[in-house]
């Protein structure tokens, strides 16, 4: 008998006051998966990831994890159950160092020092500029190491489900490749993603599966590659 998901939304629908952002999402993230879910601005990436983290409220519709339903759990709760996410736009504090960023992802063990020092060294190995640049404040690094701080920072939290907002948004082409690059390498590592984009050839192209999104609706999905391979898909969203 196959497994239950990990992640497994149903009919999810969400509202800002009387705009209705997201009607009736239904999707499903198997453990190990990396899923991206692709569509233009305003289908619904960011709302969809902002309820899920249980910081926008969903109107209806339910959200199991592990086989917990969480639609209505705080979001600390949600984050204790393992499920960590890196908001679009980085959002990490600029004037704090780069080091003191990464240990408010590690708030859950911040009294093992042990602990602190041994996961701070897991995401220096992941990304070394980090290490070099721990002492500076974060709001001197370019947009990429912001980016790697962001992740790192929620990879502090171990989570078993990584949301990932618009990782590529205002980034060169170069640092988009080693970003993505390092996202599927977590993904190897075990660690399940969902990752949103607005650039879908880079997210589709690391994904297992994907979702097109479309004014707040699922309109397709199938595994990446058959969605890379899509006329209509290449035609609205990757630019061919
Ligand atoms: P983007 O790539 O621009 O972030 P998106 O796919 O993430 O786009 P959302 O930001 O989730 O889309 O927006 C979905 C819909 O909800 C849009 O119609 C948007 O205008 C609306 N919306 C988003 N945030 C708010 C808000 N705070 N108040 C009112 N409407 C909102």
């Amino acid at each position: 008998m196959p497994s239950e998901p990990l992640l497994k939304i149903a009919e999810l629908t969400s509202h800002y006051g009387p705009i209705q952002a997201l009607h009736g999402i239904s999707l499903e993230v198997n453990s190990g998966e990396l899923v991206a879910i692709v569509g233009a601005n305003g289908a619904g990436k960011t709302t969809l990831l902002l309820t899920l983290s249980g910081v926008q409220k969903a109107s209806g519709g339910s959200i199991s994890f592990d086989g917990t339903e969480i639609t209505r759990m705080a979001s600390h709760k949600i984050v204790q159950s393992g499920i960590c996410h890196v908001p679009e736009g980085r959002q990490v504090f600029a004037p704090l160092e780069v080091e003191d960023n990464l240990k408010l992802g590690a708030y859950c063990f911040r009294d093992d020092k042990r602990r602190l020092s041994e996961e701070l060294e897991r995401i220096y190995q992941l990304f070394p500029i980090l290490k070099e640049r721990r002492k500076q404040p974060a709001g001197t690094l370019s947009g990429g190491q912001q980016q790697m701080l962001a992740i790192g920072r929620a990879l502090l939290g171990r989570p078993r489900l990584l949301l990932l907002d618009e990782p590529s948004m205002g980034l060169a082409p170069l640092l988009v490749e080693e970003i993505f690059r390092v996202v599927r390498e977590l993904n190897d590592s075990g660690v399940t993603v969902l990752l949103v984009e607005q650039n879908a050839n880079a997210a589709l192209g690391i994904a297992d599966r994907g979702y097109v999104l479309e004014t707040g609706r699922v309109i397709l999905t199938a595994n990446a590659d058959e969605l890379l391979a899509d006329e209509a898909v290449r035609k609205a969203y990757l630019g061919h």
